[in-house]
């Protein structure tokens, strides 16, 4: 029996003017519905040979919405009133902070429940795979909504191109309610450096790094990499690091295509914030570190040699 296609939104997030690589990887979550790519933008042809590239069949600029302090509660408003006008069957988008807070929203307001966070998505089942217990169990849950409402972990889902028409249209919410909340002002988490959740490549630094300055040894290997900086429990409690970029049960969840782990142990609690990266490295130099036990590629060495070495030949 033929499967149903369903009419699926997907949130475009934007940066630079361009379309986000996470937001790529949530389109092909999306592949063989019938796409409309919600774009944040009151003129969004710029972005048609791309979005088109990974198979949205409608690409639609989204009017009045680029203010970054836009209050998310009109957001998730307008982003409603969208989802009535086309007619759409799910919605999708990036499980990074702007997403689980604005998806949260809409699923409220529209009284329909949301699965967060997904690592694998069925739309016509109206079912996805989520990450349970810091990540020791995997679930698939299913929901009986009308709006078929779902975040997708960034980078979790590889971006795969599936060209498509990519058809330009306009629209423009009557929404206009902002809520309880007023955005006064924005600050970037750390001066310019790539979001950890979001980053492809992931190079991460435990208390083997002994100070904080040594962990600008790992910021230029990142810079090489075109990567982010995550540091282990330890790390962060030692001072080294901010938690910000703590990986683990009690940090941030990365699910990157690569993860570096430096002097790094591999306990339980930091694995469970990165377990689901595609590739993982780890360079140790005890060879018997249970990281070692858990990684696709080992390198028994001591980081203050191999990380500059890598550097330099990058
Ligand atoms: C409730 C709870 C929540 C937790 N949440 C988290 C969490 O979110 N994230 C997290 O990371 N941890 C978390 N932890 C802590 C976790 O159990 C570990 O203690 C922590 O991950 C250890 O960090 P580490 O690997 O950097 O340090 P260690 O375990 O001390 O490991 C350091 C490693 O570096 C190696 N090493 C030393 N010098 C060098 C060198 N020069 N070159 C190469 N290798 C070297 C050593 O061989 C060792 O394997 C949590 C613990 C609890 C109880």
């Amino acid at each position: 029996m033929a499967q149903t296609v369903n009419r699926t939104g997907v949130l475009i997030e934007i940066e630079n003017h361009q379309v986000k690589e996470t937001s790529l990887g949530v389109l092909t979550a999306a592949a063989g519905q019938e796409i409309y790519a919600l774009v944040p933008l009151d003129d969004a042809s710029g972005l048609k040979e791309k979005l088109a590239e990974y198979g949205v069949d409608h690409i639609v600029s989204i009017k009045g919405v680029e203010d970054d302090k836009i209050s998310p509660d009109l957001l998730a408003r307008i982003l409603v009133t969208a989802v009535k006008e086309y007619g759409l069957d799910a919605l999708l988008g990036t499980a990074g902070a702007a997403g689980k807070d604005l998806f949260a929203r809409i699923g409220a307001i529209l009284d329909e429940p949301l699965l967060s966070d997904c690592v694998q998505v069925d739309i016509p089942g109206k079912k996805a795979v989520k990450s349970h217990f810091s990540g020791k169990t995997f679930a698939t849950l299913r929901v009986t909504g009308i709006l078929f409402l779902c975040t997708v972990r960034p980078n979790a889902i590889e971006a795969v191109t599936a060209p498509a028409e990519g058809q330009l249209m306009t629209f423009e919410s009557d929404a206009q309610d902002p809520g309880w909340m007023k955005i006064v002002e924005l600050k970037k988490e750390s001066g310019g450096k790539r979001d950890l959740i979001e980053a492809p490549i992931v190079i991460s630094g435990g208390r083997a790094l002994k100070t904080a300055r040594n962990f600008e040894m790992l910021d230029a290997c990142a810079d090489k990499l075109g990567g982010a900086v995550g540091a282990s429990r330890a790390a962060v409690d030692a001072g080294y690091a901010p938690h910000t970029i703590q990986v683990g049960q009690t940090g941030k969840t990365v699910s990157p295509r690569l993860y570096i782990a430096c002097g790094i142990s591999g306990a339980v609690q930091h694995f469970a914030g990165m377990k689901t990266s595609k590739v993982i490295v780890a360079i140790n130099e005890d060879k018997d570190a249970p990281i070692f036990s858990k990684c696709d590629y080992g390198i028994v060495g001591n980081i203050f040699d191999v990380v500059p070495a890598l550097t330099q030949k990058l």
